[in-house]
């Protein structure tokens, strides 16, 4: 039986959910970075940096920085971290980073203001104060973050509640820090203990607190249903912890078991993970527990409150999707730094080398760290308009995508329309010759119906990479 939670989310039966809950990507981009190819190379990249310093409108510019270390090793995420306890190790690693800002800007000629900043990692509170200062600091030097010093900007930050007490907060505010995402995943002592994270709610409370007191506009807390240990019973509990922190928004992701693809899993036995009945349990009764308390579903494992930013830009048809997950910002050209990044520049993404060493090897010889990237094509950008459109509005008109792309839509897309059949017939999705729109029903499967549109997956189903969709 469905349950409605809101007029606009119905949780379908899980019988229905079961049957379209299958591995597929979290589309922060499109092309997934999984079809990025290494002859897209950093001479390439570096052909498009000069092209944002040529161009005469520029576009707004974000700026990504990813930062690795973490003290302790978390076995439930499968996240490109770097684990020490050696402190020391930050510099090296900043010396580089520094090195590779240079290289970027010196290519970029002269960049428009920054209009976002994001620390990621990781954990970037691993970073002492003089760290962190002098990260921004050089950045300044390379970029012009005027905007986002003076917290006009977005200017956010990945926090471990248990490296950033109320003290760094204050660097963090004074640095220009406007926004957080803060770790938590589940607040049950034996939960945390299975899955290596052990995080009291009294710090976290602390750095959240901190936060808002320094004037901090939007607070984000992570969670994960379906770890060891987890039950519908313990994780109420962690959601009655949730809701005293009243965070902005909330993402809560589930926990997908592949240790043979991620070594630190094989710690998490698989007797210890709740029932596939009970997983989705915990999840139906956490959305029914949110949307009753106030927050909205955005969309993608994502919630907000009905006044946070991100709720008003869906409310108003001005939502976007980008490697940040979502985001009020319009297009805009993306620069990453550090192991991993991904950069969007125009029409392409460029994705850096993910091995700590090699990226050392190439800044040590002053050359750009770019792995691999992809020029998207024409059929790329349509598709991706469409998809963007279904995730961050749960519709699509065809008649703006066929004026925007000069096509005829349902030509276009006959054998995509066909192929939606049986969401239709599931009362997932509903067609008619204006629009393509997820009902209430289908909104918990949107990545599941927007993965009907993504060429690369017809063509070649390599969907054991990817993660289930709930
Ligand atoms: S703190 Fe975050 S980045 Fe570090 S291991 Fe845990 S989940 Fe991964």
């Amino acid at each position: 039986m469905s349950i409605t939670v809101r007029n606009d989310l119905t949780l379908p039966p899980p019988e229905l959910l079961a049957r379209f809950d299958v591995m597929g990507p979290r589309y922060t981009s499109y092309p997934t970075a999984d079809r990025f190819v290494e002859a897209f190379d950093s001479t390439l990249y570096g052909t498009w940096l000069g092209s944002v310093g040529a161009t005469v409108a520029r576009r707004p510019l974000s700026l990504y920085v990813h930062l690795p270390f973490c003290s302790t090793i978390c076995y439930c995420r499968a996240c490109n971290k770097v684990i020490t306890q050696d402190r020391a190790r930050t510099g090296g690693y900043l010396d580089a980073l520094q090195v590779e800002a240079e290289l970027v800007a010196a290519r970029l000629g002269g960049a428009s203001e920054v209009g976002q900043l994001h620390f990621r990692g990781g954990s970037p509170t691993f970073l002492d104060e003089e760290e962190l200062h002098r990260t921004i600091g050089m950045l300044a030097e390379r970029f012009p973050l005027e905007a986002a010093r003076k917290g006009q900007g977005e200017t956010s930050i990945e926090v471990d509640a248990r490296t950033c007490p109320p003290e760094k907060v204050r660097v963090l505010a004074e640095l220009g820090f406007n926004r957080m995402s803060v770790g938590v995943q589940d607040f049950e002592p034996a939960v945390q203990e299975a899955s290596n994270r052990l995080q009291e709610f009294d710090a976290t409370q602390a750095t959240i607190e901190a936060a808002r007191a320094r004037g901090f506009k939007s607070i984000n807390i992570d969670l994960i249903y379906g770890l060891p240990g987890q039950s519908r019973e313990t994780f109420a509990r962690t959601l009655d912890k949730v809701l005293v922190l009243s965070p902005d928004r909330i993402a809560l992701y589930h926990y997908p078991h592949v240790p043979d693809r991620f070594k630190p899993q094989r710690r998490i036995a698989a007797a210890d993970l709740p029932s596939p009945a009970e997983r989705v349990g915990i999840m139906y009764d956490a959305v029914v527990r949110l949307t009753a308390t106030g927050y909205r579903y955005i969309g993608m494992d994502h919630f907000a409150k009905g006044n946070d930013e991100l709720a008003r830009a869906q409310a108003l048809g001005r939502l976007h999707r980008n490697f940040q997950g979502y985001s009020t910002r319009p297009d805009c050209d993306v620069i990453g730094l550090g192991p991993s990044a991904v950069s969007k520049i125009g029409p392409i993404y460029a994705q850096n080398t993910r091995e700590l060493d090699e990226y050392y090897d190439r800044l040590r010889n002053r050359m750009l760290p770019t792995a691999r990237g992809v020029l998207l094509d024409r059929d790329d950008l349509v598709r991706r308009s469409v998809m963007m459109a279904l995730m961050c509005h749960f519709e699509v008109s065809k008649e703006a995508i066929a004026t925007a792309h000069l096509i005829v839509f349902d030509e276009y897309f006959r054998l995509e329309i066909e192929g939606l059949k049986d969401l239709v017939d599931a009362g997932l999705v509903e067609i008619n010759p204006e629009w393509i729109s997820i009902t209430a029903k289908g909104r918990l499967l949107v990545r599941a119906i927007a993965m009907r549109f993504d060429h690369y997956l017809r063509r070649d189903q390599r969907l054991r990479n990817y993660s289930r969709v709930l």
